[in-house]
């Protein structure tokens, strides 16, 4: 499917040759995975499946290099290299192990600055982190007419502040926020800084030594692979201030029965057997995608995100959730007169695949009070049809609900 010089690689996609009309905007909460990608993670299981870095038999020692490989190029993806790059099982876990293993001497009353629209993975393990140190936590709020940070956002970065930890783009309403300026008032503060990039992998190409900042971390299932696999940078300064946060086979050079001793470097963070076919299935996902952004993936979907929020801004009925460029092709709304959960039904009904609910960003639906908004999201697969098809339907929508 030919859509404005970018060729829609549906054909790639099982689901999408067993339900062609299936229209599924539904990739922030996890995208589809192309064959390519599964069958790398096949091919491990059928072919190449061992420990790795456990035997010296063949099969065991490809598993090792194979995965090692894995490591140089994803890390070479988001501008690093191996010895700064660690799997985890996805960005949720990366979050708590960084909350779990910070090793900083916290004093009472000192700062962890987030944003309003982080998703509870990177809020919650630092709102018990402060009730346990009696921390501080100072929330960069966002503009209500235009969706991003408010421009007093540098005053909120004070030398109180250790530690920056905020979400590259919002997984609500798309809202990109300016990482390499936050990093480097951070940086200037003398505070560690850690960016979620799980919303915006998929979308945003990651160079992590631009952003400057000191930890990032991603999940595979949001870059067009499968799920139970992460990415966590981790730079010089923060892996001297980051113990292990799981213990166990792996990740030791020596252990005695009164202490033991780590090993050095990013293998210290990777305790017990690694997903290594989730972390192959990964490293091929990036280079898909990488092709999908030389073929005019990028443009595509801007068109199409900033054509659809014009669209759905254009009914009277309906709210789309402040934002201004750059953003994500995510964007939320709702609807004063019928309920966000009502539209997804009945937009399920009809064969398309929405999200309503608070989307793990409480703290922002409660900041702007609503309850639950209707979340669309847009990927390498959505065509222009889909778009109408959706704008369509909830027009139905809204005769049936609204008008009753
Ligand atoms: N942060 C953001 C911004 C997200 O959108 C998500 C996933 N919805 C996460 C963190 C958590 O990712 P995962 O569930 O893959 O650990």
């Amino acid at each position: 499917q030919k859509q404005q010089g970018y060729q829609v690689p549906r054909a790639e996609f099982a689901l999408w040759r067993e339900q062609p009309d299936l229209v599924y905007l539904d990739s922030a909460a996890s995208c589809q995975v192309p064959d390519r990608v599964l069958q790398r993670f096949m091919r491990y299981y059928q072919h190449e499946h061992a420990n790795a870095h456990r035997g010296a038999y063949p099969l065991a020692q490809q598993a090792t290099q194979q995965l090692e490989h894995a490591r140089s190029s994803l890390a070479s993806w988001i501008g690093t290299d191996a010895e700064h790059l660690v799997f985890t099982a996805g960005a949720t876990h990366s979050l708590n192990l960084l909350a779990q293993g910070l090793n900083i001497d916290w004093q009472a009353g000192d700062e962890i600055v987030i944003s309003r629209a982080e998703h509870h993975a990177n809020f919650l393990p630092w709102q018990r982190l402060a009730a346990q140190h009696q921390l501080k936590i100072r929330w960069l709020d966002l503009d209500p007419v235009t969706g991003a940070l408010r421009s007093s956002w540098p005053e909120l970065i004070t030398p109180r502040c250790k530690l920056l930890a905020v979400t590259l783009a919002s997984n609500v309403t798309g809202q990109i926020f300016p990482i390499a300026e936050l990093c480097q008032r951070a940086a200037a503060m003398g505070a560690l800084s850690i960016i979620d990039a799980a919303q915006a992998v998929g979308s945003v190409p990651l160079d992590v030594a631009a952003l400057g900042c000191d930890a990032l971390t991603f999940s595979a299932h949001k870059m067009y692979s499968v799920t139970g696999c992460g990415v966590l940078y981790l730079s010089d300064q923060m892996q001297q201030k980051l113990e292990p946060a799981l213990l166990g086979g792996g990740m030791v050079a020596r252990v005695g029965t009164d202490t033991s001793q780590w090993l050095s470097g990013v293998q210290k963070y990777e305790a017990g057997t690694p997903n290594t076919a989730a972390i192959l299935a990964c490293a091929e996902a990036a280079v898909w995608l990488t092709e999908q952004r030389e073929q005019g993936l990028t443009p595509y979907l801007a068109e199409l995100n900033i054509t659809l929020a014009q669209q759905l801004a254009e009914r009277d009925w309906i709210r789309v959730l402040p934002r201004q460029e750059p953003t994500l092709p995510v964007l939320s709304f709702y609807s004063p007169q019928v309920h966000a959960y009502d539209l997804a039904s009945f937009l399920a009904e009809q064969g398309i695949a929405v999200r309503a609910g608070g989307h793990c960003a409480q703290p922002l639906l409660d900041y702007w009070q609503h309850e639950a908004v209707v979340r669309v999201s847009l990927a390498a697969y959505t065509t222009r049809a889909d778009s109408e098809r959706l704008l369509a339907a909830l027009d139905q929508a809204y005769q049936l609900f609204a008008e009753d």
